[in-house]
């Protein structure tokens, strides 16, 4: 049984499942997500699949589907071969397109929990997408600022602090992270939503992505728990311009930032590390991975 109830001090919506206790948390028995008889994915051949997600925080209206990125076990999408990056992306894409034409739905996030730290409780390399029923209060917030000028267009110089930049996308620190390593990876060119990405910018997009976690592996020296979410506004709009917001949770062995007091009860984040800080840091890192 599935709710979507609103609270009544903030009118922010929050998905309650009570089935969603009983989802697999280990993997006793077998991967739902290996090619098999009974599993999920069952015995036809592929290289990316998708489906409804059994377990999920919403569903009707709105849906939840598993993105699997590859038939193998041990892949992650950050080291796939570069085609099969792009066909992850290609994946999104389709489907991103298609749950936005459902009348029921507002907003189409697709994200990564990367590591059982954020709460991953399979292995196998997957990520999901929501369609949420309503607008999420992050987006909506966002969207007051993009209403007049788009604030990702118009940059401050002393506000960018760029990681990387080419022809069709750019790589960021945010001025004023809410995570520690947080970077930010968008267009070049005003791009409101994941539909509207040429093929370059699809196939360049995709192996930047890569050369981010790759990076974050490298400089942590384990594999990064971290958050990789899409913002993109799916309503027909143009004011918005789409990103990918990757959040580590890890910042280092045996180090890992939890949301505490201000976070979780505010919203309001606190960082005990400077963006510049952030920069200088993964530069070398980057320089090495991305061109290397
Ligand atoms: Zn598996
Ligand atoms: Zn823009």
């Amino acid at each position: 049984m599935i709710f979507l109830r609103q609270d009544l001090l903030s009118g922010e919506w929050v998905g309650l499942n009570a089935d969603r206790q009983e989802r697999p948390l280990t993997e006793a028995t077998s991967c739902p997500f290996c090619p098999g008889e009974k599993t999920e994915v069952g015995n036809v051949p592929f290289d990316v699949a998708v489906f409804e997600n059994k377990f999920p925080a919403f569903q009707s209206p709105g849906s939840a589907e598993v993105v699997v990125y590859s038939p193998r076990h041990e892949d992650d999408l950050a080291y796939l071969p570069r085609d099969n990056a792009q066909l992850v992306w290609q994946a999104w894409k389709d489907r991103s397109q298609s749950l936005e034409e459902r009348a029921d739905v507002q907003s189409v996030f697709i994200f990564e929990n990367r590591g059982g730290k954020v709460g991953a409780s399979i292995a196998h390399p997957h990520g999901q997408i929501y369609a949420y029923p309503f607008l999420p209060p992050r987006l909506e917030r966002e969207r007051v600022r993009f209403e007049s000028n788009c604030p990702l267009c118009a940059r401050n110089d002393q506000e960018s602090l760029v990681l990387f930049e080419n022809r069709l996308w750019r790589i960021e620190v945010p001025y004023a992270m809410r995570m520690p390593f947080q970077l930010w990876l968008f267009p070049s060119r005003h791009v409101p939503r994941l539909k509207e990405l040429t093929p370059d910018e699809m196939t360049s997009g995709a192996a930047l992505m890569q050369d981010i976690v790759r990076s974050y592996d490298s400089y942590f020296g384990l594999r990064t728990a971290l958050v990789m979410a899409l913002y993109q506004d799916v309503s027909m709009g143009s004011a918005y311009h789409m990103r990918w917001d990757f959040l580590p949770i890890d910042r280092g062995q045996g180090k890992t930032k939890y949301l505490a007091g201000s976070e979780l009860a505010m919203g309001a984040f606190v960082v005990d590390m400077i963006p510049e800080f952030v920069k200088k840091e993964l530069t070398p890192v980057w320089d090495r991975i991305h061109h290397g």
